[in-house]
Order: structure tokens, then sequence, then C-alpha cells
């Protein structure tokens, strides 16, 4: 399952929510070179690395996709990913739209789900709420995510996340197809 939307549109909280509900659900863990936010545990949310060890797995051959956003690297590991699914679960890549579309062109039958919020003032007011962004990180996401809103007609499914209660349920509904 791709898992994609704008930083701030409360992907994470959505996610939370459904693998209360839905025990087979995993989120496969990514590795970034972006310096980890309060609270954020390495190994957990992202595996924290450096920009040499990025290149060294992209050289082995060992992402499923990879992107640059905002100045740092993102990646999907595909040996945690294939080890996921031999277990069984149902894994979703919480990932931007450059990587997303690489997935969806190796895997054209791949669900895919990309969240928006009810409106980009509400948006911005999230992730400045989220206070973890200086000024310039959140202008850069805010730009970001209105690019990156021209590519949902590619997702299969879109789902607002306006109330929570409503985002978890859409999102149950079509992991159950
Ligand atoms: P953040 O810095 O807010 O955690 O993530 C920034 C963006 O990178 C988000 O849209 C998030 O979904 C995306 N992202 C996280 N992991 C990956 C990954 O492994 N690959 C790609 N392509 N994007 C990722």
């Amino acid at each position: 399952m791709l898992y994609s939307g704008a930083s701030g549109v409360g992907k994470g909280t959505v996610f939370a929510a459904v693998k209360e509900r839905n025990p087979l659900v995993r989120l496969s863990v990514s590795n970034t070179t972006r310096k980890p936010r309060k609270g954020e545990i390495d190994g957990v949310h992202y595996n924290f690395i450096t920009r040499e060890e990025f290149e060294d797995l992209i050289k082995q051959d060992g992402y499923l996709e990879y992107a640059e956003y905002c100045d740092n690297f993102y990646g999907t590991p595909k040996k945690q990913v294939e080890d996921m699914l031999n277990s069984g679960y149902d894994v979703f890549l919480e990932i931007e739209v450059q990587g997303a579309l690489q997935i969806m062109e190796k895997y054209p039958e791949i669900l895919s789900i990309f969240v928006i919020p009810p409106s980009l003032e509400e948006l911005e007011r999230r992730l400045r709420s989220r206070g973890t962004e200086d000024e310039e990180t959140i202008r850069k996401r805010l730009e970001q995510a209105k690019k990156e809103m021209t590519y949902k007609d590619r997702y299969k499914f879109t789902v607002v996340n306006d109330e929570l209660d409503a985002a978890v349920n859409e999102v149950l509904e079509i992991i159950k197809r």
C-alpha cells in the first residue's frame, strides 16, 4: 500500500489509529539523511543514517525506491519490506510522490492512498502547531505540498483528513478490498 500526503497532514496519526484496529498492518521504516526531530527514535521512526551510508545502499541496489525531498534523502530498504510481506503483513509505504511514482511503475496493481488536508490554510496551521520546524522549513514544505497535490489523481484513493475517525474508517475500508 502506497500512502502519501503533505507534511503535516496527519498521515502518521491516521496510520496509528488504523494499526490499532487492524493488527496486520505495518509501516515500513525508511532510511533518511534528515536529522531526527525531537522525540523521534532511531530504528522506530526512521533509520537515521549519513549521506555516505545512504549512497552505499543505493550502490548495492538495496532500495525499493528513494527520493530527495527538501534537501534530504529518503528511501525504502528492500529487504525490510520483503521480510514484512513474507511474514504476512499488509505493508504501508509512507513516502512522498516521486518515490510513490517509481513504485507505481514497477507494481501497477499496488493500492495507493493520498491523504489531503481540508484546505491549504488548515495544512499550514497544522504544520505550524506541530512546532518542530523552523520558518524556512515550513515554507519549503508548504511549497512542496502544493506541488505534490497536483499528483493526487495518480493515486487510486484520496482520503481527506478533516475528521480523524472518518479518515481512519475510510483507510480501513480501502485495505479490506
Ligand atoms: P518527514 O521529513 O516529514 O518525516 O518526511 C518528508 C517526506 O518524505 C514525507 O512526505 C514522507 O512521507 C516522505 N518519506 C518518508 N520516508 C520515505 C521513503 O522511504 N521514500 C520516499 N520517497 N519518501 C519518504
